[in-house]
C-alpha cells in the first residue's frame, strides 16, 4: 500500500485543526456522557460547516467528499480529544440514505446533518452480544404501529440521545438474522425506560427496557425482516473513521509527558519501552490507512477493519499499562490521565465487537481459515 494525503487534503486537515482550537478544553473523547451538552454544541458547529454530512452524497444534502476527508476530520477530532464521531451522522444517516423512503430522508436527515438529533444503537441484549442474530426484543405489527417489547443493554450515550436505532425481531426466533428489522424508537415514548450501567472509567452505558412501546410503521427503515444486510452495509461505510489512529498517538504522547513529569524520562527501561510503543503506534496508523486504502479502491474492508480494531485497541491498552509498569501506584492517582487511559482502554477491546470475534473475521476472510471463505 502506498498512501499519502494530497496538498488539498492537508489543507483541509489544517482547517479542521484551526476549527478545533476553540474546543481545546473540551476533552470529551473520554467520558463523553459527562459533557454531552458541550459535545452537542461542537456537533452543531460541525453541522454548520457541513462536516457531519461530509461524505454523504450531494442529493442527500451532503458534500459528496471522498472517504479520506472524513478520515482526516475524525482523526483530528480524536487527536484533539474533542469527541467521538456521532452514530447518527454515520450509521443511522447512511442507512437512511441507502434504504430510507423519500419521506424518511426528508424527516430525519436535515436534523442529523445539523447536529440537532442524536441516536443510540440498540443492538445488544443481555443474552445477545457477539451472537446478535439470536436477539429476542420483539416487534409485533398491529395496523399502523409496531408494539415493541424487550430489553437492550450496553447502549452508549442513550441517557442523552433522542432516538434508539433499534434492531428487533419481527420474524421467528429460528429465523435468526433473517427475521430482524430496524426501527427508530423515540427514547422518550411511553413504555421506554433507560437505566444506567456504570462503567469502570466513570462514565456509563445503559440498559433500555421497552414495554409495549408503540412505534409507527413509517419508522421502520428498510424492509421487514431485512435489517441484517443493510446494517452490514452501513457499518462498512463507517469503517475508516471508527478507530482513528491519532487517538493512539495522543495516548502515547500523554504517557511520555507523564514520564517526563515523573522524572522517569531518562530511565533506560522506560525509554526502551516507549520506543517499542512508538513502533506499535506506527503499526496502528498503517492499519488505519489500510482500511482507508481498501475503501478508496472500492474493496470490502471488513478484514482490514477487524485487524485495525484489534491492533488499535490493544496498543491503547499497552500504552496505558506501560505507565503503570513505570510508575506503579503513582500512575493510578485518581483524576490523573494515566489512570483514566487505563480504565478507559479496558472496554475498547469489547465495544464494537470483541477482539476474539475480530480475530475470527481476519482468520476467515483474510487468511481463509476455519471453513468456507
Ligand atoms: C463500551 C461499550 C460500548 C457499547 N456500546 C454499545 C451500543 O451502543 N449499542 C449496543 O447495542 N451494544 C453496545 N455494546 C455491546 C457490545 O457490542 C457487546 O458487549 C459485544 O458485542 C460483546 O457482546 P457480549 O458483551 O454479549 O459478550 P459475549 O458475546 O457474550 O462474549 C463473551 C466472551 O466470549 C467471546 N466470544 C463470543 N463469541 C465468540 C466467537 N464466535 N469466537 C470467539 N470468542 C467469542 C467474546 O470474545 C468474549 O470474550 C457496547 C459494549 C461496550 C463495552
Amino acid at each position: 500500500m502506498r498512501y499519502a494525503f494530497s496538498a488539498e487534503e492537508e489543507l483541509f486537515r489544517h482547517e479542521v485543526r484551526e476549527f478545533l482550537a476553540d474546543y481545546r478544553d473540551l476533552d470529551a473523547f473520554f467520558l463523553q456522557g459527562l459533557k454531552w451538552e458541550k459535545v452537542k454544541a461542537l456537533f452543531r458547529a460541525m453541522g454548520e460547516r457541513g462536516w457531519l454530512s461530509l461524505a454523504w452524497p450531494r442529493e442527500a444534502g451532503g458534500l459528496g467528499a471522498a472517504a479520506s476527508r472524513e478520515y482526516l476530520l475524525w482523526d483530528e477530532v480524536a487527536s484533539a480529544r474533542a469527541a467521538r464521531n456521532p452514530l447518527s451522522a454515520g450509521i443511522v444517516a447512511r442507512t437512511l440514505v441507502r434504504c430510507g423512503t423519500d419521506a424518511q430522508k426528508e424527516r430525519w436527515l436535515p436534523p442529523i446533518r445539523a447536529g440537532e438529533m442524536h441516536f443510540s444503537l440498540g443492538y445488544s441484549e443481555p443474552e445477545a452480544g457477539s451472537d446478535l442474530a439470536s436477539l429476542r426484543c420483539r416487534a409485533e405489527r398491529r395496523g399502523d404501529v409496531y408494539i415493541v417489547t424487550g430489553q437492550k443493554c450496553w447502549q452508549s450515550y442513550a441517557q442523552d440521545m433522542d432516538y434508539l436505532w433499534l434492531l428487533c425481531r419481527t420474524g421467528t426466533q429460528e429465523s435468526r438474522g433473517a427475521g430482524l428489522s430496524l426501527l427508530i424508537v423515540d427514547l422518550h415514548a411511553p413504555g421506554v425506560r433507560v437505566g444506567p450501567l456504570p462503567t469502570l472509567d466513570g462514565d456509563q452505558l445503559n440498559e433500555v427496557h421497552l414495554d409495549s412501546v408503540e412505534v409507527p410503521v413509517d419508522q421502520r427503515v428498510g424492509p421487514e425482516d431485512g435489517a441484517w444486510k443493510i446494517m452490514g452495509e452501513a457499518l462498512a461505510d463507517e469503517r475508516h473513521i471508527q478507530f482513528p489512529p491519532k487517538r493512539v498517538r495522543r495516548d502515547l504522547e500523554e504517557v511520555i509527558t507523564w514520564t517526563e513529569r515523573a522524572g522517569l524520562a531518562s530511565d533506560a527501561m522506560v525509554r526502551g519501552r516507549l520506543a517499542e510503543l512508538a513502533v506499535r503506534v506506527f503499526e496502528a496508523e498503517a492499519t488505519g490507512l489500510q482500511v482507508l486504502d481498501a475503501m478508496q479502491k472500492g474493496r470490502p474492508a471488513a478484514a482490514e477493519a477487524a485487524a485495525n480494531k484489534v491492533i488499535h485497541t490493544l496498543v491503547c491498552q499497552e500504552i496505558a499499562r506501560a505507565a503503570m509498569d513505570f510508575g506503579g501506584p503513582e500512575a493510578l492517582v485518581e483524576g490523573s490521565r494515566t489512570q483514566l487511559l487505563w480504565r478507559q482502554s479496558l472496554w475498547e477491546t469489547i465495544g464494537g465487537g470483541t477482539t476474539e470475534v475480530m480475530r475470527g473475521i481476519v482468520a476467515k476472510q483474510a487468511l481463509g481459515l476455519g471453513g468456507r471463505r
